[in-house]
């Protein structure tokens, strides 16, 4: 009999999600009957014009927002089943977060901010400390920056320690919204290449929203969405550079317009 391991479980599935907003008398529904499964050290790019409902789908794939309907599993598990105290000690062990913003704590050292979820989590030793500075900050080129506070370092190099602090619990999977959106085009390739070899050596299974087609090259698929729905998905394969990747998409895009029956 075959045994079922880690890598056979989907990190990701969500099933028929739908996430309306209210605001008074108004509704948005930012999803729209969302299915699609990521598998295990995949990295895929979801784009999408700006109020497509990305980054709500990332939210609700990392259990910040649940949805109206539909389920969500992450790592084998439906978030539905949890209570917000479950799920936020879940979110620790499993999904990493970076934001376009970095959402570093400003009074905190680069070091520390990088220690905050093992320290929330009740698991922090010096000994751990010690890994955590010659271990992982040194991989990413930051051991020296380590006693900087966030104010006195680069952009790029704010990013590289949110991108630290979202995988010092060792989460299967990265959730990424926008990561380079606040960089130049250098610096977020440069942030690009790093979640490519987390993905390539460390197996994590990387989803990153964006808009552009330099950041969305990196993943081997990507996944359309306009509306709240998924328009489209394709591999990276078909188009292998970013011009390509762009025209392809602007295509997609244009077509979904021009079948588009006008209100
Ligand atoms: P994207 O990340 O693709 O720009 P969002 O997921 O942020 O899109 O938003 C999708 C839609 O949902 C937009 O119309 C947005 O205005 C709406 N929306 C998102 N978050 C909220 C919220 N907290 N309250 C009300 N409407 C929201
Ligand atoms: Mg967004």
């Amino acid at each position: 009999m075959s045994q079922t391991t880690l890598s056979d479980v989907v990190p990701l599935r969500v099933e028929t999600l739908t996430k309306i907003f209210r605001q008074g008398n108004t509704a948005v529904e930012a999803l729209r009957n969302v299915s699609l499964t990521i598998h295990h050290g995949e990295f895929v790019a979801v784009m999408g014009a700006s109020g497509s409902g990305k980054s709500t789908l990332l939210h609700v794939l990392a259990g910040l927002t649940r949805p109206n309907a539909g389920r969500v599993i992450v790592d084998g598990q439906d978030l539905a089943t949890m209570s917000d105290y479950q799920l936020t000690c879940f979110r620790r062990r499993h999904i990493g977060l970076v934001f376009q913003a970095f959402n570093l704590i400003p009074t905190l050292t680069a070091l520390d901010n990088v220690l905050l979820p093992i320290l929330a989590d009740g698991r922090l030793s010096s000994a751990h400390r010690e890994n955590v500075l010659h271990g992982l900050l040194t991989r990413l080129g930051l051991e020296e920056r380590s006693r900087h506070l966030p104010d006195a370092l680069s952009g790029g190099e704010q990013q590289r320690i949110a991108i630290a602090r979202s995988i010092v619990g060792d989460p299967s999977i990265i959730l990424a919204d926008e990561p380079t959106g606040s960089l130049d085009s250098v610096t977020g390739q440069s942030i690009c290449r790093l979640l490519r070899e987390l993905c390539n050596e460390q197996r994590r299974t990387i989803v990153v929203v964006t808009h552009e087609p330099a950041v969305a090259v990196w993943a081997e698929r990507i996944i359309v969405l306009k509306d709240g729905q998924v328009l489209s998905e394709f591999r990276t394969s078909e188009c292998p550079d970013a011009h390509l990747l762009a025209a392809h998409y602007q295509d997609i895009v244009t077509a979904a317009s021009t079948n588009e029956v006008p209100a």
